[in-house]
């Protein structure tokens, strides 16, 4: 090993009877560096990447040093190289970061040199779970139609992963049809200790896993013990071809938790309490340590659904420290014994082994949390972190009824709730969709079990089967009107499933699997049957969506389904019997029994005794290690894909699908510079909460919206178009989409939603309008509120604004991942000062902008000039406060975006 700056590579006992070495934290404490032993064990990770990879270029011994004396109630404002242990992908963001990789790998070839030098420097895993959607529900087939879909509409994108399976020695591919990336990282791919490759003249160096993911969600992965959190893909790139993530020194929030859950309470109801709790503690950009013999007691697959939401309550990770727990849960998951024994004499070496208690260690801030306190919630009916508790959610639902929608309401008569009601008789080859059904506000209409979330606790899941065999025993049934569907994250709960006895009572009530991916979660519900859908927006219904999943930002789950409540799988399963969301379940039946009764939710509950009895004989070691085994031969539909092989991919211009994307082009050695922008025009001003769906949407293409024109221009039927996420291999489709969410709304055009702008007096899409500007070189520039870019980190909503020609995002604040894809992207986001806004302003749209202060030398977080032009012909002058946070930042910029960056770095 080359690097030991500080001499602190040592040597620990494997467990097998060899030694092994690693980069000694308590060395380093012993030579004097920091006070090591009192830092968050999630500072002691990163600290340990910055150690080993000192190599006084991209990591220097003066980062080691300042992070090593973390300060926590005053971090130092430097940026970290953090140098991760490998990358994980799913493939709505997988697929374009290929395409890049391809792109670059033409580029090189084009300019003579070797593609080859194109190549990921650390294991890259990708597991195709976005694209599967719930065409097909309710019956014993479901699964493998929805699979045979899910092929017929992404061979293209397919056929560009088999391609990189053989074009890149370290990049992998989890095929279709296996589980959701986050829960397949749990369950196999982490391996909480790595070793470096072994040569004859040294011996391996271990070190922790820590990763970066291209998906939000990636932050389960941290109830392992195991730093990593969601990066745009942008960022996931510059990180596989061997740049540093950086990020700045974060503070950490240490929450102490105590107690023990009460009786009816899931590991979900935890989770969305957490969330409301950190959210409203404003953790936002910072890490979260949970700690004390709250924590310690929990398992790993409870610590991971924790961890999970930790972009819904806005940190960077929702960190568990490493113990018997975690040992034991991979053990428990098929991880060998001579492995297992590794890790723990590893993190034992490294002075990082258990969970500490109050005071062992110096938090930024300090919370505590009483598990006892927990009590059954859903969240909802638009954010994830508002939390209502379940015997109010009847009154809270008829509340935002007819509250405004300013209040964050529906603003309907308060009349209409119980009166407007509409009678069908349904037909439908789903089976579970026939006979009469009535819908009505508040009528559920989607029942998902669904979301990594969740689907990775078999606690909550079990749970689901337990309640839905008691409900059949009672004679319970699901209301036609309810599309249910239970969407795995692996198959290994199949297989618990299954062996329980359970699979057949959640098949009766219509929850049968309908696929082992995201489905419902990302937003790929499919269809509702064309008789409610037309119900709905005939009357304009507000109906609701009950899902175990973590988003349910406006037009996630469904177009037409306005309220959507985040619960646990037993609650959905509940609140899918009673076909509504407006009830009171503690004291409202769920339904009426086969002898006639009454049955309440308490009648069908599951005790936590049913659920840790089922739970024992469930799980085994060797499933895991059964169903995590040559995945290519258990999936004969990826196996009958041609791959294209050769180091640089074959563009087909005729590909709806893959595109070569236009960031190279006119490519060459010399960055560009940062300049001042003059004319600018605004191409849209929104409110709070823009999130990265309503920048750039993952879910359906709308016919009439230009990417869906552009489709049936290129002779694609509109049953082809799939959705936006699977499109994000073609550039030419996600600029089109751009804004294309059909519920934004850009106040430059008051009263309308969907992605609209106005251009000279003119409304039309915002892509056609941005398309005029192009025309006559104006730059274009979008104002915003609060926590511009919330949501799921998506490198298209950087990707696409950039290629719609937009130079400059000013906003109230921003979400950190979509700040940093802005700067990866070439464009500038501003911050306007507390108490400014675009509507203090004034703005309308109707204003010319000037941004004046920009420059090479421009410094992380310095002040700029906006001069605003009236149309009056007045002009006012206000300061902004770049958000161009790193030195390196500026670099990207100055480049054109990181792309651009890395290229150059590796040509020269
Ligand atoms: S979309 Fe949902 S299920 Fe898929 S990775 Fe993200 S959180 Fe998990």
């Amino acid at each position: 090993m080359k690097n030991d700056a500080f001499k602190t590579l040592k040597n620990f006992d494997l467990g097998n009877g060899k030694q092994g070495n690693f980069h000694s934290l308590p060395a380093l404490e012993k030579a004097g560096v920091g006070p090591i032993s009192k830092l968050p064990i999630s500072i002691r990770i990163v600290l340990e990447s910055v150690l080993r990879n000192c190599d006084g270029k991209r990591v220097r011994e003066e980062d080691v040093k300042l992070l090593a004396n973390w300060n926590a109630k005053a971090p130092a404002q430097v940026e970290i190289p953090f140098v991760v242990a490998r990358v994980v992908l799913q493939d709505f963001t997988g697929v374009p970061l290929l395409v890049d990789l391809a792109a670059m790998r033409s580029t090189v070839s084009r300019l003579g040199r070797d593609p080859k030098m194109i190549e990921p420097l650390v294991p890259v895993d990708l597991v195709v779970d976005h694209s599967v959607q719930v065409d097909f529900f309710g019956s014993g087939d479901a699964l493998q139609k929805n699979l045979d879909l899910e092929f017929k509409r992404n061979r293209e994108r397919y056929e560009l992963l088999k391609w990189g399976q053989q074009a890149f020695k370290t990049f992998g591919v989890v095929p279709p049809g296996i589980g959701i990336v986050h829960q397949v990282n749990l369950e196999y791919l982490a391996k909480g200790v790595l070793q470096s490759p072994v040569s004859s003249q040294q011996s391996p160096v271990f070190y922790p896993d820590t990763l970066v993911g291209t998906d939000s969600h990636t932050t389960m992965i941290n109830g392992l013990g195991v730093v990593g959190w969601g990066v745009g893909g942008i960022e996931a790139e510059a990180g596989m071809l061997g740049q540093p993530v950086y990020f700045l020194t974060p503070e950490v929030v240490g929450v102490n938790l105590t107690g023990a859950v009460a009786e009816g309470v899931t590991a979900t109801d935890v989770v969305l309490h957490i969330t409301q709790m950190l959210r409203k503690a404003k953790v936002v950009g910072k890490f979260v340590e949970f700690y004390g013999p709250g924590a310690k007691a929990l398992a790993v697959v409870d610590r991971a659904t924790i961890a999970n939401m930790a972009p819904e309550y806005g940190a960077t990770m929702g960190f568990f420290p490493i113990d018997e727990e975690t040992v034991a849960y991979l053990r428990g998951t098929g991880r060998s014994d001579e492995h297992c024994k590794t890790f723990e004499n590893y993190y034992k070496a490294q002075g990082l082994w258990g969970v500490p208690a109050k005071g062992d260690i110096a938090y930024s801030v300090d919370l505590d949390l009483d598990l006892s306190t927990v009590v059954p919630g859903v969240a909802g009916p638009k954010r994830p972190q508002d939390r209502i508790n379940l015997n109010d959610l009847k009154s809270t639902f008829a509340s935002l009824f007819s509250k405004t929608v300013p209040d964050g309401g529906y603003g309907k008569p308060a009349d209409d709730l119980a009166s407007k009601k509409v009678e069908l008789s349904l037909t439908s080859e789903n089976p579970t969709q026939n006979g009469a059904a009535t819908i009505r506000n508040g009528s559920v209409l989607i029942a998902a079990i669904t979301s990594c979330t969740n689907t990775s606790n078999p606690s909550v899941m079990l749970g689901a089967g337990l309640l839905a065999k008691k409900a059949v025993e009672r004679g319970l049934k699901v209301n036609p009107a309810v599309k249910s569907s239970l969407g795995p994250g692996s198959r290994v709960v199949t297989d618990y499933l299954n062996k329980t006895g359970l699979s057949q009572y959640l098949d009766t009530l219509g929850f049968q699997t309908v696929g082992y991916g995201c489905t419902t979660c990302i937003g790929n519900s499919g269809p509702l049957h064309p008789a409610i859908e037309e119900a709905v927006t005939k009357n304009d219904l507000v109906a609701a969506s009950v899902l175990s999943g973590n988003r349910n930002f406006e037009a996630r789950v469904h177009q037409n389904i306005k309220a959507n409540f985040l619960m646990s799988p037993p609650l959905v399963v509940a609140f899918a019997l009673a076909g509504r969301v407006d009830i009171d379940l503690s004291s409202e039946p769920i339904g009426t029994g086969k002898d006639g009764a009454p049955v309440f939710l308490r009648d069908i509950w599951p005790s936590q005794k049913e659920i840790r009895d089922v739970m024992s004989t469930a799980l085994s070691p060797e499933i895991f290690r059964k169903l995590y085994t040559d995945f290519a031969s258990q999936n004969p539909k990826w196996n009958e894909i041609p791959g294209t092989v050769g180091d640089v991919f074959e563009w087909n211009k005729q590909s709806t699908y893959v595109q070569e994307p236009p960031f190279f082009t006119g490519f060459g050695m010399s960055a560009g510079s940062i300049g001042e922008i003059k004319g600018g025009r605004p191409l849209g001003i929104f409110g709070d909460s823009v999130t990265t769906d309503h920048i750039s949407p993952a879910g359906a293409i709308k016919k009439a919206s230009p990417a869906g024109k552009f489709l049936t221009e290129a002779g694609v039927a509109f049953e082809d178009f799939n959705s936006y996420g699977s499109r994000r291999g073609n550039d030419r489709i996600m600029t089109r989409g751009t804004f294309a969410n059909v519920r934004i709304k850009n106040l430059m055009c008051p009263g309308t939603e969907g992605g609209v702008t106005m251009h000279n007096g003119t409304q039309m899409p915002i892509y056609d309008a941005a398309m005029k500007y192009a025309e006559t070189k104006t730059p274009l520039m979008i104002f915003a509120g609060q926590e511009y870019g919330t949501g799921s980190s998506r490198d298209w909503a950087a990707k696409g604004t950039a290629l719609l020609g937009v130079k400059a995002v000013v906003a109230q604040s921003f979400e950190r991942i979509h700040r940093s894809n802005l700067c990866g992207m070439g464009v500038l986001p501003l911050q306007f000062p507390e108490g400014m806004t675009a509507q203090t302003l004034k703005l309308d749209g109707t204003e010319t902008f000037d941004l004046l202060g920009l420059s090479d030398d421009i410094k992380p977080m310095s002040d700029v000039t906006l001069i605003i032009h009236r149309a009056n012909g007045t002009e006012e002058r206000v300061t902004l406060r770049s958000r161009i946070d790193t030195a390196i930042e500026v670099e990207y910029v100055r480049h054109g975006g990181i792309l651009p960056y890395v290229l150059r770095q590796l040509l020269a």
